[in-house]
């Protein structure tokens, strides 16, 4: 447990400029929002989020992310994942059809500072599983959050993510979760979403930030990358949501950065 990477402690100053960050991301993401109707194309959503996002002065993160895994940088502003594509979808040609159930992932640089967050929307008609599943998602975020308190530890955050999946059927991606966030976008540690035999049991202390972002599966958790080389899809096609929000910890509990 010594040698677990403990998160860096920000200052007052540090968590203002974080929360610029935050405020720029969930604009960008109500904007998006409203607009991810039957028959919008992806690519206009990117474009969307691209205006809302430099028009505020801040950078996108995601365009031209070139993590060692990835066989191309990322090419858009939003991760935009539909129904089975659990994250990390790319703002194509592809326009949304009635009943899409779309994630939306924003990333954003202010004043070298970095906000991410995500939400999943229902486009037009909205299917009563997918309700469910999206309510779900958004009960596990609200349950890590809670659980982010000073002298917890990231496997609290984990329980608390996992129980509300479990009480509700749905499983994970095995191995992907949330992250330590700063002046980098991923930052260690990494904020698995289940309890992991042998994790580290990194603690929260006031001024430690983190985006942590459940991604519920209403299926198994077996999971390909597509052709792209970004994609995460789901093996049984079965849908997916995520919900993520950047959140600094302080004296009084979790508050967060990202909040609209
Ligand atoms: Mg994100
Ligand atoms: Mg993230």
């Amino acid at each position: 447990m010594s040698d677990a990477p403990a998160f860096p402690v920000r200052t007052a100053a540090e968590l203002d400029a974080m929360r610029e960050a935050g405020r720029v991301v969930a604009r960008t993401l109500q904007a998006v929002r409203a607009a991810a109707v039957p028959g919008a194309k992806l690519r206009d959503l990117d474009e969307i989020a691209q205006t809302s996002i430099r028009e505020a002065g801040a950078l996108p993160s995601f365009l031209g992310y070139a993590p060692s895994w990835a066989p191309r940088p990322f090419n858009g502003v939003l991760c935009l994942s539909v129904n089975e594509v659990v994250v990390h979808g790319r703002p194509t040609g592809r326009r949304l059809d009635d009943g899409d159930l779309l994630s939306i992932d924003a990333g954003a640089i202010f004043d070298g500072w970095n906000g991410d967050s995500a939400i999943t929307v229902h486009v037009g008609h909205q299917d009563e599983a997918d309700v469910r599943l999206v309510r779900a998602t958004e009960e596990a975020l609200a349950a890590g959050i809670a659980a982010a308190r000073p002298g917890a530890t990231l496997p609290d955050v984990a329980r608390a993510i996992d129980e509300v999946a479990r009480r509700h059927g749905y499983s994970h991606l095995p191995d992907h979760g949330g992250h330590g966030i700063g002046r980098s976008m991923h930052e260690a540690p990494f904020v698995p979403n289940r309890p992991l035999p042998g994790a580290p049991a990194v603690r929260l202390e006031p001024g430690s930030t983190l985006a942590i972002e459940p991604m519920l599966l209403a299926g198994g958790e077996g999971y390909r990358t597509a052709r792209d080389g970004w994609s995460v899809v789901t093996l049984d096609k079965r849908r997916a949501a995520h919900a993520e929000h950047t959140i600094a910890v302080t004296e009084d509990g979790p508050v967060v950065l990202t909040a609209p």
